[in-house]
């Protein structure tokens, strides 16, 4: 494999690592948009928009929308220029801890009280090395601070019932996750509280905090591994290699005709439905502001009609991982379109519409990849399965433009250890840059495609 492949891959690989929560993501996004010269702008001041400039704002400190200006736009009295809109979302599947979160097993043990966040395996969460990460609230001076924290070490583990003790484990085992899934943090009356460990790694005391949002993630770091080098796995691959690659796709492109945004969401797991979510005014907000501002109106009312023509000449990406062909079970692809890991990027389809693609934004995605001298694959799920949603129908009901579905192939989708091809991170990068360069373009003869 290239070297250039490899270094990419490394690359993800760090940013995977320094990114333990969707809280922590959003910061790194943050400080690699400021680096490359992003204004960060605060939803609660008035905006003043530089042509040819980038920018960022972010909500909950858990979503970020990021977007560059053209160089030339055509002011109140002009077309609005359209926007090149790329999706991915910052949380995955892992367990949340509850309020009061130490339990104590007969006087002996402390373990932690913890929930479901999304949809996840059970199965690869026990007996590794696991962590808590997130953002603490805590009180001074009678004011509130939200703080980021990572304890940064092995700190939990969920242990295992040994095969002595459950014979038929392997037949299939039915979890009960208020039960079989709470790590082991220690022993009773031995060393310091959860929560003070953890208000300790964020340079605070316990007796500060007031609030918390803390997940568990697995220690375990990425790695690029397999003959070639052609395989990469770690934790949250989906969807932070989406995120990722649109970011750097962001950063490395030149101003262009369109206003190109890069947003990342939480709560896709969950439902999108927060107000930082897909499913929030998020980015209809951002995106009416910059068509406000672009008209020369920011203080006073959006011009009639402008953001609708905006959009009318906009196009979106809605970039979630897809699942690649299982080695071990072949069965459960569609017999023909079965994506397989670094193959190309994916594009997802369904007839029911839980991905956007149609005909048309499916042949806008190839036109642009083949444009870019990128593969590209087909996915459907097999027609006596559900499959799964993401981020461009839900989107969809907010801010209603073209979307395609696309991801990157994966296997074991929810583990908190996931693999994917690793020629195929790179390729999303190319395809990011390339089209936030391009806008989507209508001809008077009805014809359509990118300029
Ligand atoms: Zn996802």
């Amino acid at each position: 494999m290239k070297n250039t492949v490899r270094k990419k891959a490394e690359g993800l690989l760090r940013f995977i690592e320094k990114s333990p929560t969707a809280f922590h993501a959003v910061r790194e996004f943050s400080e690699m948009l400021k680096d490359a010269g992003f204004l960060e702008l605060s939803e609660g001041t008035q905006w003043e928009l530089l042509p040819g400039r980038g920018y960022f704002v972010t909500r909950n400190g858990s979503s970020v929308i990021a977007f560059r200006l053209p160089e030339e736009h055509a002011g109140n009295a002009g077309t609005p220029a359209g926007f090149q809109i790329m999706a991915g979302h910052s949380d995955s599947p892992s367990f949340k801890i509850k309020e009061n979160p130490e339990i104590r097993v007969e006087n002996v043990y402390i373990k932690l009280n913890v929930e479901k966040y999304g949809g996840m395996l059970f199965a690869p969460w026990f007996d590794r090395p696991l962590s808590a990460a997130g953002r603490i609230i805590v009180e001074r001076d009678g004011r509130l601070y939200s703080r980021l924290v990572d304890v940064d070490r092995d700190l939990l583990l969920i242990p295992n019932v040994a095969i002595h003790m459950n014979r038929k484990v392997n037949e299939g085992f039915a979890y009960d996750p208020q039960k079989d899934l709470l790590p082991l943090y220690g022993m009773c009356g031995e060393g310091k509280s959860f929560l003070s460990a953890v208000a300790e790694a964020a340079g605070e005391k316990e007796e500060d905090l007031r609030g918390m949002d803390l997940f568990l993630y697995n220690r375990q770091k990425g790695t690029v591994w397999g003959p070639e080098d052609c395989f990469l796995s770690a934790p949250r691959l989906d969807d932070l290699e989406c995120a990722y690659a649109s970011v750097l796709g962001l950063i490395a492109a030149e101003p262009a005709e369109s206003i190109a945004v890069s947003c990342v969401f939480d709560n896709e797991e969950v439902g999108s439905t927060t107000k930082q979510g897909a499913a929030s005014t998020f980015l209809k907000d951002t995106l009416r502001r910059i068509t406000a501002c672009l008209s020369g109106s920011e203080t006073g009312s959006l011009p009639e009609g402008q953001f609708t023509r905006a959009l009318s000449r906009s196009f979106m990406i809605s970039a979630d991982n897809a699942h690649a062909l299982h080695p071990n079970h072949p069965e459960l692809s569609d017999p023909v379109n079965r994506p397989v890991m670094n193959r190309g990027i994916v594009i997802k389809h369904n007839a029911n519409q839980k991905y956007t693609t149609d005909g048309v934004s499916a042949a806008l995605m190839r036109m642009m990849l083949k444009k870019a001298g990128l593969r590209y694959q087909e996915f459907l799920n097999r027609s006596n399965m559900a499959g799964g949603s993401t981020l461009g129908n839900i989107s969809g009901t907010q801010v209603s433009l073209n979307t395609v579905d696309i991801g990157l192939p994966q296997l074991a989708m929810h583990s908190p250890y996931e693999t994917a091809g690793t020629r195929d991170f790179g390729d999303l990068v190319t395809a990011a840059e390339m089209f936030f360069s391009l806008s989507y373009s209508e001809t008077e003869d009805g014809g359509f495609g990118w300029k």
